[in-house]
């Protein structure tokens, strides 16, 4: 590949494990960090140029990397991270993160983001997965977002068209980098506000969020029936199950921990597990909602 000159840094063979909440996965070929839209363009338009793929990665929350890694140019969106509060609406860039963007907007009593406390990710990766928590996802805040398209434009989607649903949104697996975006929040006080953080953080903490390395929920939960994906895996006996130093978490369900020397292999052996006995016994096929990167 040819020199890329952005402001930002460029990589080469850069281990994904360090940018992974599950601390696994293998190398990018190369690993970028622009700081702003204009060098973002200038780097994809370059990479397009010489052929190389590449991926936009938030805090790495909610990715299983494989061992092998990734043959292109992970995009770190880690340092487009402006927060600007106007009114009821919040501007932030995509690498900004969701707990930075609680905090400011609770210290001027604008209430929304209550719900999403303890969530890693970023704006950027939240938007694109349209994550969600204690009944509400970030999508149904969204007002605008911009973002560099495949066919290397910029573009702005507007609240109406907006397509977002049970952690499925218009970025998942477009290729689109999400470079900024705004929502729409709603007045609230203080005392209010830190009621409903501390709520959420000591639900959170219950679960065993925080004890070892993950990447939250594994599964969604499967449509039409009352009982969550954790209730089925917890039901069917496979708390505790492991495979390597991969294991279902024994506090919930689903979860899967990183007990220290875990490989994303073991991590995808496990996985394959879990559905393979749900479907047997229940007849249920589980859906993944972490995102795999790469091959397994
Ligand atoms: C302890 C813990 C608790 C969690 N709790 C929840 C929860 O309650 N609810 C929930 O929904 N999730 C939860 N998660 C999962 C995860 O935090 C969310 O899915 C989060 O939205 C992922 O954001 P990220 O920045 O880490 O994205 P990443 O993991 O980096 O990326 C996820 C996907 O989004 C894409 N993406 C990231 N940034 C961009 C961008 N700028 N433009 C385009 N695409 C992008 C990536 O390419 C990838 O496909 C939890 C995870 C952990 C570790």
């Amino acid at each position: 590949m040819q020199k890329i000159n952005i402001a930002g840094k460029i990589e080469q063979q850069v281990s994904l494990s360090k940018y992974t909440t599950l601390r696994v996965g293998g190398p990018a070929a190369y690993y970028a960090e622009p700081v702003s839209t204009l060098d973002l363009v200038t780097l994809v338009n370059s990479l397009v140029r010489s052929g190389c793929p590449y991926y936009p990665l938030g805090s790495g929350s909610n990715l299983l990397v494989s061992d092998s890694g990734y043959e292109g140019c992970i995009i770190s969106l880690r340092r487009m991270n402006r927060v600007a509060v106007r009114g009821l609406f919040l501007t932030a860039g995509a690498g900004a993160l969701m707990d930075k963007l609680i905090t400011v907007t609770a210290e001027k009593r604008i209430s929304g983001l209550e719900s999403f406390t303890g969530i890693p990710g970023t704006l950027g990766g939240c938007i694109a997965t349209n994550a969600g928590a204690y009944g509400k996802d970030v999508g149904s805040l969204v007002e605008w977002v911009d973002f560099l398209s495949v066919s290397g434009e910029m573009h702005r989607l507007f609240r109406d068209d907006k397509g977002f649903n049970y952690r499925i949104s218009p970025f998942m697996g477009s290729g689109a980098v999400i470079t900024e975006a705004a929502l729409r929040l709603s007045s609230g006080n203080s005392a209010g506000i830190q009621r409903s953080l501390s709520k959420f953080q000591n639900d959170r903490k219950g679960k065993g969020y925080y004890e070892y390395p993950t990447a939250g929920s594994i599964f969604k939960n499967p449509a039409g029936i009352e009982i969550t994906a954790g209730e089925l895996i917890d039901t069917l006996g496979l708390k505790g199950y492991a495979v390597g130093d991969a294991q279902i978490s024994s506090v919930h369900g689903n979860i899967i921990v990183n007990k220290g020397k875990a490989s994303a292999q073991d991590i995808a052996r496990l996985i394959d597990h879990v559905k393979a006995v749900v479907f047997r016994e229940i007849g249920i096929s589980l859906e993944e909602e972490i995102v795999r990167l790469g091959s397994f």
